[in-house]
């Protein structure tokens, strides 16, 4: 087996001296306080290298994306910028070098590595509780893949965000990807989920095959249709609502002192975040297939 470090954070492994294709590419903690994907990867990297886990086919590349904020415990590093806004590039145009953050440099130092990959997995977790569930980035065969890895929801379309996430990057380069919420970043079990998520991904992919069948569940395949922005201090949610909680027509979803905002239809709530600044997303909202 070999293993090295292709760049800072990212590490490569395969049973071939060569580095044959496919390449396989599970990221972690593109957001700082979200560990549970550094921490995910780190574990398969130790099982690796003390040789509890083999790789099978192609090879392996494990990425901890925003290693400098999850060393600061923060989204962003504190003169940076979100590590998952940045991949239009369009900052190599618009911002001076002098004042680019950490994360600007890290993107560019990630690009290439992404762009050879053939497949890609994403790890995340949210500010609230939510079952998990998966953002596909629709090149096939990824919503295949997407259903085997032990996920309750797949959202298959989620254009706001599009250009500027990772995932809608590979699918410009035309690599099948997927970004999973793993639950809630203060789940004690959150880090199990993420490990158990990555290896059923490494499984599927034909990566790994340590005699485990990657257990499907039943997965629910929804779109996102609105996109909520906070706006004002003052908005506060109808309830406390969690993930992919069933909103029925007429429910009332947050109010300020001048707005509010119902739903007209039934959707799920996806990623209520009440604590955002004026202006970014507070929630989104989903329906069925
Ligand atoms: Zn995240």
């Amino acid at each position: 087996m070999y293993i090295e470090e292709l760049k800072p954070g990212v590490l490569r492994v395969s049973a071939s001296a060569d580095w044959p294709k496919p390449y396989v590419g599970v990221c972690g903690s593109i957001h700082g306080d979200e560990p549970c994907g550094a921490d995910a990867i780190r574990r398969i990297a130790d099982a690796f290298e003390n040789g509890e886990l083999q790789p099978a086919k192609g090879t392996i590349v494990l990425i901890h994306a925003n290693p400098e904020a999850t060393s600061q415990g923060r989204r962003n590093t504190a003169e940076g910028d979100d590590l998952n806004r940045l991949w239009d590039f369009e900052f190599t145009e618009t911002l001076r070098q002098e004042v680019w953050g950490y994360e600007h440099h890290r993107a560019l130092e990630l690009k290439e590595v992404l762009g050879e990959l053939d497949v890609f997995l994403d790890l995340h977790s949210a500010g609230t509780a939510t079952p998990p569930f998966g953002i596909s980035n629709g090149e096939a065969p990824i919503d295949d893949i997407a259903k085997r890895v032990n996920i309750s929801f797949l959202v298959q379309s989620w254009y706001g965000l599009a250009d500027k996430v990772i995932i809608g990057f590979l699918k410009l380069a035309g690599v099948p990807a997927l970004s999973v919420e793993c639950g809630a970043h203060g789940d004690p079990g959150i880090s199990d989920a993420a490990h158990r998520i990555a290896m059923n991904f490494l499984r599927v992919t034909g990566a790994i095959d340590d005699g485990t069948e990657a257990n499907g569940t039943e997965v629910r395949t929804v779109h996102v249709i609105e996109t909520i922005t906070k706006p004002s201090e003052e908005f506060g949610f109808g309830s406390p609502w969690t993930g992919f909680q069933q909103l029925e027509p007429g429910t009332l979803v947050g109010r300020d002192r001048v707005t509010e905002i119902r739903v007209s239809r039934p959707c799920y709530a996806v990623l209520p975040n009440e604590g955002v600044e004026v202006g970014d997303d507070v929630i989104y909202l989903a329906v069925d297939t």
